[in-house]
């Protein structure tokens, strides 16, 4: 499928001539504040199959990178949560890439029309999907990575069963 608005190929290293060219776009799908500053708020632990509940510790705040550390009280798996939300910097057909707080890490997130058909069944729209599956990278662990949501990817399953127990 030919992509809709722009020709962009960004490089491994995350720098792009492209990019001097691009606005930065105000953060209008940022995930408002109180859902981000509320350590109670109990996320799922992104591990497969811990039935774990990560939990916040303002101790753990990073405040150069803008995250906040994420500890699962089961498994002891330690994730990271933007507490500005994901702001999107440029998105390129299926390509979106989203920065986050003061940190200039970047996670780019790749939809195939298979995950954006799937998700649309549960009334998530692409740019939706993008965001949620971004921050579901920051709850791994990553804080910066390139996220591709083939279906044949092992991470599409493992994103998928993490929506469906949210
Ligand atoms: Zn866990």
């Amino acid at each position: 499928m030919a992509r809709r608005t722009a020709r962009i190929t960004p490089k491994d290293n995350g720098r792009s001539e492209d990019w001097d060219q691009l606005s930065i776009p105000t953060p209008s799908v940022s995930v408002p504040a109180s859902a981000t500053s509320n350590g109670s708020s109990a996320l799922s632990c992104p591990i497969n199959k811990c039935a774990g509940r990560l939990n916040g510790d303002i101790s753990r705040y990073d405040s150069r990178m803008g995250l906040e550390e994420l500890v699962c009280a089961l498994c002891g798996h330690r994730g990271f949560r933007s507490r500005e939300g994901m702001i999107l910097l440029f998105r390129g057909g299926y390509e979106f890439k989203f920065s986050y707080g003061p940190s200039l890490q970047t996670i780019t997130v790749v939809l195939s029309s298979g995950a954006v058909n799937l998700w649309s069944t549960h009334g998530v729209n692409d740019d939706q999907l993008a965001k949620v599956a971004a921050e579901w990278v920051l709850l791994r662990g990553y804080t910066t990575k390139r996220l591709h949501l083939a279906i044949d990817a092992e991470e599409f399953a493992d994103f998928y069963l993490y929506f469906c127990r949210q």
